[in-house]
């Protein structure tokens, strides 16, 4: 079986702190198995109150989120758990924007609140219980085509129900190769099978 160990980014801002500690807590043996990152403060208590190995960039308002950022860009963060506060303003709030805009562009998953984080989780788990690793982070910017990952295995039982990764396939039959390079993405889809420089 070929698991993937995931690298995630944690954030959370200090009225969501106990919050975040809580769910890491919580999922520590879902976690464990993952690569983990966050910003300063985050990441120590972290650590501290779960013994997870984590590495730390700054603190948030110090450049943290924006050496997040930048690992983001750079390919090496496959899912963002940013725990934001909706209620108080911070002094970086330049940089939560830059962080969550370079996420979005980088199609990786971003999960701003509890029930999406669960969400996370559930598909990461959900991966060790199929053959390929499933597909998190599956377009990048300049690509034309935004696809859909495969459905988990769950879904797969329901007669009605057709995996768009099968859709794919069907169409681009290079599609769902795993890059032996980066280890973390599939291949990418041809944008039309019409083009074969794509
Ligand atoms: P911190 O930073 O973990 O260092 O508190 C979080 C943030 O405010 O971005």
């Amino acid at each position: 079986m070929n698991i993937q160990k995931y690298k995630i980014a944690l954030v959370a801002h200090d009225n969501l702190k106990s919050m975040l500690l809580g769910w890491v807590h919580e999922n520590r043996h879902i976690l464990a198995d993952c690569e983990l990152f966050a910003t300063g403060t985050t990441g120590s208590l972290l650590h501290e109150k779960t013994g997870l190995p984590v590495t730390c960039f700054l603190s948030g308002p110090y450049g943290g989120d924006q050496q997040i950022g930048a690992k983001i860009s750079e390919g090496l963060i496959d899912i963002l758990i940013f725990f934001w506060d909706p209620m108080t303003a911070v002094p970086h709030d330049a940089d939560v924007k830059a962080l969550v805009r370079v996420a979005t562009l980088m199609n990786i998953p971003i999960a701003s609140n509890q029930s999406t984080a669960n969400c996370v989780l559930t598909m990461i788990q959900a991966a060790k219980h199929i053959e390929r690793p499933w597909v998190i982070s599956f377009d990048f910017p300049g690509q034309t085509k935004a696809v859909a990952p495969p459905a988990p295995p769950s879904l797969h039982h329901q007669a009605s129900y057709t995996s768009p990764f099968r859709q794919l396939k069907q169409l681009h039959p290079g599609y769902g190769k795993v890059d032996p390079l980066s280890k973390l993405k599939y291949k990418l889809a041809p944008t039309h099978p019409a083009n074969p420089a794509h």
